[in-house]
């Protein structure tokens, strides 16, 4: 089959490699439909590194069951998404519902193990999830790791009717989420382009906020938006110091800044910020498979729905990296495997 792989090089290949043959519990999907995804770009880097090289890429893939092995009760045929990080079902953590922290399968489809970038994955059945008829492939790719984390997101923010959230980066299924527990959002992001894109998706106001300065000026910016008050929930999607410091400084008091996107820079505000308006800080790594299920679940009853904005072959996966890299790409870009 053919297979988009990462060498220890870093470059990136089209590959012919065997297609895997599933164990007990596990199940061959055949790959119809992969996002694309700005991760991949911190491992095309060497910032995060498959054990071992080549690698196939992709951690975004919906699919049709090809063949399932000994003891799984799924059939050939049946639509899927991949929920993409191992989990055991049985450790502590499992049990109290947080497969994507399990204590013991450090395991993730393309960050260290095969990804979804190619004809075929193996997966084990627990990490399959049906799809609704509404809910194409492309859509579910994409829900496979935005969709499900902008749900877990919103869900342990603990945002409330009535309540003002920010988005701050480029969230729409972010914007979405938070929209739909009745919610007033506020978008942030670098590009008027990007403000009109979450407006259309549910967001009330926006800010554009490029520059270092406009970061500086983001707090009193927000408070004239929101009666002096600040917003109660600040999801954080860029990472960098400047945009985490003015996050934090957009809170109302009893505010919950919500961690999720990084690069290498630190969060540095002194405590007494978090302490004086007691504060909450809550951090979220992916998601749990009930909410990607809930994910897909809101996208086949129409109140969310994914701007997929680039579509390729299997072929085309550096080009739409690239053009990712670019920052050229309003919307997801996914590719389609036939
Ligand atoms: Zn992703
Ligand atoms: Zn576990």
């Amino acid at each position: 089959m053919r297979a988009a792989r990462i060498f220890d090089d870093l470059s990136l290949r089209l590959d012919e490699v065997a297609v895997p043959v599933p164990g007990p519990g596990q199940v061959l999907v055949r790959i119809r439909a992969a996002g694309v995804c700005g991760t991949d770009l911190h491992i095309l880097d060497g910032m995060i590194k498959p054990d071992p090289y080549p690698m196939t890429l992709g951690h975004e893939a919906a699919g049709v069951v090809e063949m399932a092995g000994d003891g799984s009760s799924m059939s050939s045929g049946d639509r899927v998404a991949v929920y993409n990080k191992m989990f055991c079902g049985w450790c502590k953590q499992c049990l109290a519902g947080r497969p994507n922290v399990c204590d013991t399968l450090p395991g993730q489809l393309g960050f260290n193990m095969d990804g979804g970038d190619a004809e075929y994955v193996v997966v084990p059945e627990r990490n399959l999830v049906p799809l609704p008829d509404a809910v194409d492939f492309a859509t579910a790719a994409v829900l496979a790791c935005a969709g499900m984390t902008a749900v877990h997101a919103a869900k342990l923010s603990g945002l409330r009717l009535g309540q003002t959230a920010i988005v701050g980066g480029v969230g729409i299924l972010v914007v979405q989420a938070a929209r739909r527990t009745g919610s007033r959002v506020i978008a942030v992001a670098d590009g008027p382009d990007k403000i009109q894109l979450a407006l259309a998706h549910g967001a009330a106001d926006g800010v554009v906020v490029a520059n270092a300065e406009e970061y500086a000026s983001l707090p009193a910016r927000i408070r004239e938006l929101t009666g002096g008050r600040g917003a109660d929930v600040f999801f954080e999607l860029v990472g960098t110091t400047e945009s985490m410091t003015a996050g934090v400084r957009c809170l109302a008091k009893g505010g919950t800044f919500v961690s999720t996107g990084y690069t290498d820079q630190p969060l540095n505000v002194h405590p007494i910020e978090f302490i004086l308006s007691e504060a909450t800080l809550v951090s979220t790594v992916a998601a749990t498979r009930e909410d990607l299920h809930d994910a897909l679940t809101l996208v086949a009853s129409g109140a969310m729905s994914v701007p997929i904005t680039g579509r390729y072959p299997l072929e085309g996966v550096q080009e739409a990296l690239d053009a990712l890299r670019k920052r050229g790409v309003l919307g997801r870009q996914v590719l389609d495997i036939a």
